[in-house]
């Protein structure tokens, strides 16, 4: 017989009891440890893009949680590079290695915003107030100052007055059709950022 006074008695049976109703809820110390660890990114959905700070181009592969169900709210909560992409191979630089603070940054713009002239303040407007307010002053813009003729007499068709700059995450087909379009206003001024 094992001699023990109150404190000590307690003391062991209160972990032995733990210990049993650990078991019994199946948290059994040697399966768990035993187990293969889940890959993190499972269930995630996967998105290819393109980094959008310089002008390398570099691909990366969004992971986001939520399945496009109705009820889930989708959030990218990883980002890495592509392996598969040309331009990288899956690297990626700290800038682009820290994207994902980037997307979730308080002091992102998520919506057009205008200036009245002489205004010092900004105002939100819709998306389609936005499009169709640039719509409007390319169009008055391009009547304006459209040239069918140079000087000499030559054909030119050339819209100088405005240009147009892609953003860096254009990828290369984005680039391509971005082009066209702005190349069939007329307009010269143009350029993409990312050499892709
Ligand atoms: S990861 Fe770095 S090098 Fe690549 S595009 Fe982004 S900023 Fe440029």
């Amino acid at each position: 017989m094992v001699n023990m006074n109150r404190r000590q008695f307690f003391k062991v049976t209160g972990a032995s009891l733990a210990s049993s109703s650990m078991v019994l809820l199946g948290a059994a110390p040697t399966p768990a440890m035993a187990e293969v660890r889940q890959y993190k990114l499972t269930r995630m959905t996967e998105t290819r893009n393109t980094c959008p700070y310089c002008s390398v181009a570099c691909g990366v592969l969004l992971y986001s949680r939520g399945d496009g169900g109705k009820n889930a709210v989708a959030s990218v909560v990883h980002i890495e590079g592509d392996s598969d992409h040309p331009v990288n191979r899956g690297t990626l630089c700290p800038k682009g290695a820290g994207l994902v603070d980037f997307i979730h940054s308080p002091n992102r713009l998520h919506f057009p915003e205008y200036r009245a002239p002489g205004s010092d303040k900004w105002q939100r407007i819709s998306w389609d107030d936005a499009f169709k307010r640039i719509a409007r002053l390319m169009k008055d813009d391009r009547d304006a100052n459209f040239e069918t003729t140079a000087s000499d007499g030559s054909t030119v068709n050339r819209w100088l007055t405005t240009g147009m700059l892609a953003a860096s995450a254009s990828s290369n087909e984005v680039g391509y059709v971005t082009h066209k379009v702005i190349r069939s206003f007329g307009m010269l001024g143009f350029d993409n950022q990312a050499r892709v």
